[in-house]
């Protein structure tokens, strides 16, 4: 038999990034005794590299800043598909949650009078994002973990062992969630170095992996990124809606060709920096779509007057959402004004002083000077766009984070879940709503685990079953080689299921997405259990290939575009289908996909945005109810 080391908790995270490290305090603060699972090094995550900011409307910066103006920039960045609800939590609780980590120890940069600083940032009305310089992230993450460690320590104090209420497990990959019929008994992984099998038995389980990206060849994700929780959720019986909806960030580096797709922070643009073609036109005035035309500058002097007199001017449209000039640069590209490696160009050095630059932007200065040979106060940069998030994922109650479909336990936070961005998110919401809503997920799944009368028991088969999926790469000969297949997978979903889509490409995507699971199901790993990375990509693989064919599943049943997702042949946003979510589930091995009404905005909420606008959105039937709302 094949050896497995148990382990017991109460509340099992999976993901350490900032949604897992929140929800792993909350259920321990709840007195929980919680696991933390990593399939990388502690520390190394997403929310490590997030640059920009956590945008939170403390209205520190400008004082007319308040949860009502988030909660319209949100909808507006989404296109009003986000589920209201969590977009309403969301505005309003990320100032208390970036307060709270200034408890925690977080130092942010800090305006004059000494409040925590807030930054512009595209479709934030006023400047919101708090952060540190261009590495926000790594204080989040270094804080939260600064937090862990003195729970940890009170712990020792208390119950005589660090790990009595709270332990991580890095470089560990959770391969399978197990059920006690409908109830989430457990999770079953690997260490990666070791190879070894590990079972968590536990009622209550928080996702946290966080995106997708790595289904796609330019990219700003790491190797990490296989869409693990979303499949995992999926297997478990969770639904996932919004899967047609990836954010292609705008401004990824193109070249060298060996960093193709990392990414160059939006703060660039916040602070002054403008895009131009090969033509040294600055061709975002072009690209302004309608539905944003009233709050953007029309003249290039307007436009830079915003930045010192924000009152009285409009924004730059480079400050437009990042579906909006993600598209925007795809055109001038393809109308032969692009850049010799493919991209546009993003000057900052024209613009501000070299000194400010390196002090305002010092990764990006690293990151160019060492990755590209530029120094970036002195030339402009090439930049294209990458893929970069997912909107989609797990469907969750909006206030607890329990994941809908026919399991009980389930909770996700982070990336991994869907509703809040809506069709596109902005740039800024993604590290606030880690904390938002890891914190109630946290809470939720704590209060889940204390309301079971007995524990749910993992079944001697579900390990077996996993134990025989894991080795199967490696007992093998024949298979196909991993490192192809994930090659030709990120061929067809960045080929065909790309930043602009049409209905052909999308149905030869799903043909091919056929074959690939029927070699993938065939994949074999050369070597041993022993750190073998060949057979990690293995079992990642079966993840990104689900997770792929929702996207192109959904993609191509949604004839419009909004967002993240862009038809050729559907090139208007149609109000019809913006009362319609759509939910993938898992029929045995097949994705399923259903229309769903989109949940109803509360009327206090519909209110906030004037009808001019709402006409933008909205179908004739809902507005003739938005009058009778309001007469
Ligand atoms: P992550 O931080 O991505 O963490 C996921 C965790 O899950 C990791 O610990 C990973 O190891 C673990 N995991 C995954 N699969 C498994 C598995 N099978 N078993 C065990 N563990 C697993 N957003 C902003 O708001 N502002 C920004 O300035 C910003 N800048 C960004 C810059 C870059 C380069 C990138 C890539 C993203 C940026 N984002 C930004 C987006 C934001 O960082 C992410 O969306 C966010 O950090 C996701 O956080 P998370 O907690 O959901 O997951």
């Amino acid at each position: 038999t094949t050896r497995i080391e148990r382990h017991h908790y109460d509340v099992v995270v999976i993901g350490a990034g900032g949604a897992g490290l929140r929800a792993a305090i909350e259920a321990r603060l709840a007195g929980k005794k919680t696991a933390i699972i990593s399939k990388s090094l502690f520390g190394k995550a997403h929310t490590v590299m997030a640059e920009g900011g956590a945008a939170a409307a403390m209205g520190n910066v400008n004082s007319r800043d308040n949860w009502q103006v988030h909660f319209r920039d949100t909808m507006r960045g989404g296109k009003f598909l986000n589920n209201f609800r969590m977009a309403e939590l969301h505005a309003k609780e990320s100032p208390q949650r970036i307060w709270e980590l200034e408890t925690y120890g977080a130092l942010f940069d800090r305006t004059k009078d000494g409040k925590i600083s807030q930054r512009n940032f595209g479709g934030h009305e006023y400047p919101r994002l708090a952060h540190v310089g261009d590495r926000t992230g790594l204080e989040l993450i270094r804080t939260l973990q600064q937090k862990i460690v003195s729970l940890q320590q009170e712990d020792k104090a208390e119950l005589g062992s660090y790990d009595a209420r709270i332990k991580v497990f890095a470089e560990t990959t959770i391969t399978e969630l197990l059920l006690d019929g409908d109830r989430i008994a457990g999770a079953f992984g690997y260490y990666r170095e070791s190879g070894e099998f590990i079972l968590f038995e536990a009622p209550a389980v928080v996702l946290a992996t966080g995106g997708v990206g790595r289904s796609y060849k330019v990219t700003s994700n790491s190797w990490e990124y296989t869409g693990d929780g979303h499949a995992l959720a999926l297997r478990a019986g969770a639904t996932l809606i919004n899967m047609e909806f990836l954010q292609f960030h705008p401004t990824g580096m193109v070249w060298p060709p060996s960093v193709k797709g990392i990414l160059v922070t939006e703060s660039v643009r916040g602070d002054g920096g403008v895009l131009k073609n090969s033509e040294g036109k600055r061709f975002m005035f072009d690209y302004v779509p309608d539905v944003f035309r009233k709050q953007y500058a029309e003249t290039e002097e307007e436009a830079d007057r915003w930045y010192t007199d924000p009152d009285n001017n409009r924004r730059p449209p480079e400050l437009l959402p990042r579906d909006e000039v993600a598209r925007a640069i795809n055109s001038e590209v393809k109308a032969g004004r692009g850049t010799p490696a493919g991209g546009v160009y993003l000057d900052i050095a024209s613009r501000k002083p070299a000194e400010e630059i390196r002090r305002r932007l010092p990764s990006m200065y690293h990151q160019f000077k060492e990755l590209a040979d530029v120094d970036i106060t002195a030339e402009p940069m090439e930049v294209g766009p990458t893929c970069h998030y997912v909107m989609g994922g797990v469907e969750v109650d909006p206030d607890s984070g329990a994941a809908f479909g026919h399991v009980r336990g389930l909770f996700a936070a982070g990336e991994v879940s869907g509703g809040m961005h809506g069709s596109n998110r902005l740039g800024g919401n993604s590290l606030s709503d880690l904390l938002v809503f890891g914190k109630r997920a946290g809470g939720h799944a704590a209060s889940y685990a204390d309301g079971l009368s007995g524990r749910p028991k993992v079944p001697v088969a579900a390990v077996e079953a996993a134990v025989e999926t894991a080795l199967a790469p490696l007992q093998r000969d024949t298979g196909e080689n991993p490192y192809t297949l994930q090659q030709d997978l990120q061929a067809v979903m960045g080929d065909l299921v790309g930043i602009i889509r049409r209905q052909g490409e999308l149905e030869d995507a799903l043909g091919r997405l056929t074959e690939l699971r029927e070699r993938v199901a065939k994949v074999s790993a050369a070597g041993g259990r022993r750190y073998n990375p060949g057979w990690h990509l293995a079992l990642d693989l079966r993840n990104m290939l689900v997770v792929s064919e929702c996207t192109a599943k959904a993609a191509l049943e949604r004839q419009e575009s909004r967002g993240g997702h862009t038809r050729e042949d559907y090139p208007a946003m149609e109000p019809a289908w913006r009362r319609v979510n759509l939910v993938c589930a898992l029929e045995g091995d097949t994705v399923r996909l259903e229309r769903k009404p989109l949940p109803k905005m509360r009327p206090e909420l519909v209110g906030l945005f004037d009808r001019a606008e709402l006409a933008k959105y909205l179908t004739d039937e809902e507005l003739t109810e938005f009058d009778a709302l309001v007469a």
